[in-house]
């Protein structure tokens, strides 16, 4: 079972909710990032 959350808001990618368990990450401004992205974000010095 997996529930449509959103789309990543840097590539567009579909996110869903597999029992449980995100497919990406919430951001403190309520949009979504998949995992690609935020590791992507992540290396990126801030
Ligand atoms: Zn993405």
């Amino acid at each position: 079972m997996q529930e449509f959350v959103g789309t990543c808001k840097t590539c567009g990618k579909q996110i869903f909710c597999r029992e449980g368990f995100l497919d990406g990450v919430v951001l403190e401004d309520k949009s979504l990032i998949c995992f690609a992205c935020l590791e992507q974000s992540a290396s990126i010095p801030d």
